[in-house]
């Protein structure tokens, strides 16, 4: 039993209207939309007011270092609702979240190990669209309106549509639900992607990872090119064929490089490729999703070298096949299901030579050696005449030097 944090994501439907038919207040898009702007005012604004503060401080003497915490920002809250009486349209918590984020920044900023730059003003074209609402008091949930319909309440705003998995839903639901103490909403982020409205939820749950029936087994990954991976049971996991969507992304970015930014035509052009591109990462990760949980479901330990793969894409031999697919999230989710069901999970460093040693009499092939080598797919030990498969035999060392690393981490 442990307490995870698991973040959903769930697409939402504002409304055109600021209430339903029986009187009640739901989400509009113009809500939704005041709520980013007001998100990003704030910010600015306090902001500025520091920036201002600062001069005064290093016209006088001084020194130009402002305290930003949460009781110099309030005073500057504040100021601003007492000036700007939009603001009180706007969450509470989203509010006070907004100046968390500029009192972190400034954080960031004054921390000697980190080297963050100074904050800058949140522009309306490079800044993200999103705000966020702190659940307090179970003011974010899920309930049924007054047509017996389950829609998302975000505190203040309302209620909204939302559409979601069975699995997603039940979770919200269980998150809900006060008297369930196995899994509590902390936040929600209203976010705008390409016209698209989302609510990522974090959700905080005890989890008892699932007993898994049937014989476990020990899994070695190799992590490759030409291939997405190699398990050391013989397995292989193929790359994905995203023919289509590449074609189209590739149209569309020609097209957007022949015409002015913000021109018609240059939108027209990115709505579609940010469309396709959207398609591509769906389609893989719903991939991927598939793919670690079938090899998580029977293991009871895995083992995957530390690839530096930000090197592959620089690797004239290597680079093409990675654009397309990512071998690190398939990785990453490799290592987070693995936490997430117990299962012992060991990174066996890059430097280690797995393609070149021998899985069976552990002599080591100079042969291999060098990336002008990596077309050898299969060859012959020349000390024990064992035929191997590149991949195979790499999956099966990287499993075994797991296990002496987890053995020498356990003693
Ligand atoms: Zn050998």
């Amino acid at each position: 039993m442990k307490v995870v944090n698991k973040n959903i994501k769930v697409r939402i439907y504002p409304s055109k209207a600021d209430k339903n038919d029986k009187g009640e207040k739901i989400v509009s898009i113009n809500k939704i939309e005041s709520n980013i702007g007001i998100y990003r005012f704030i910010y600015n604004h306090e902001l500025a007011l520091i920036n201002e503060f600062k001069l005064l401080l290093v016209q006088y003497g001084y020194g130009d270092k402002v305290i930003v915490n949460d009781s110099s920002c309030n005073v500057l809250l504040k100021m601003l609702r007492a000036e700007n009486s939009f603001l009180e349209k706007a969450e509470s918590s989203s509010r006070q979240q907004s100046q968390r984020n500029l009192i972190q920044a400034f954080k960031r900023y004054y921390d000697p190990n980190l080297k963050s730059n100074y904050p800058v003003f949140k522009h309306k074209r490079n800044a993200k669209d999103n705000f966020r609402i702190i659940n307090n008091n179970n003011n974010v949930r899920i309930q049924k309106n007054r047509y017996g319909f389950e829609q998302i309440k975000l505190a203040k705003l309302g209620l909204i549509k939302f559409k979601t998995s069975k699995e997603y839903r039940e979770l919200l639901r269980q998150a809900s639900n006060t008297r369930d103490h196995t899994a509590k909403i902390k936040h929600v982020t209203i976010k705008k992607e390409n016209t698209k409205y989302y609510a990522v939820f974090n959700i905080e749950c005890i989890h008892t990872p699932d007993r898994i029936i049937g014989p476990l087994q020990q899994i070695g990954i190799d992590i490759g090119c030409s291939k997405l991976a190699v398990l050391s049971n013989e397995e292989e996991i193929l790359n994905l064929h995203l023919t289509e969507e590449t074609e189209k992304i590739i149209h569309y970015q020609k097209i957007m490089s022949h015409h002015k930014p913000k021109s018609i035509r240059y939108k027209k052009a990115q709505i579609q490729y940010n469309k396709w591109y959207k398609k591509l990462i769906n389609k893989r990760n719903d991939y991927y999703n598939k793919q670690t949980a079938d090899i998580v479901k029977n293991s009871c330990f895995v083992s995957v070298q530390n690839e530096n793969i930000i090197a592959w894409k620089h690797n004239k031999y290597l680079s093409r096949g990675i654009q397309l697919n990512a071998p690190r999230t398939f990785m990453d989710q490799i290592e987070y299901k693995c936490d997430w069901n117990d299962i012992e999970f060991i990174k066996v460093p890059k430097k280690f030579p797995s393609t070149q040693i021998c899985s069976k009499c552990g002599e080591q092939n100079e042969k291999l050696r060098g990336q002008e080598n990596l077309g050898i797919r299969e060859w012959d030990c020349p000390y024990c005449n064992t035929h191997h498969d590149r991949d195979v035999n790499s999956s099966i060392n990287i499993l075994r030097r797991g296990l002496e690393l987890a053995g020498a981490a356990g003693q």
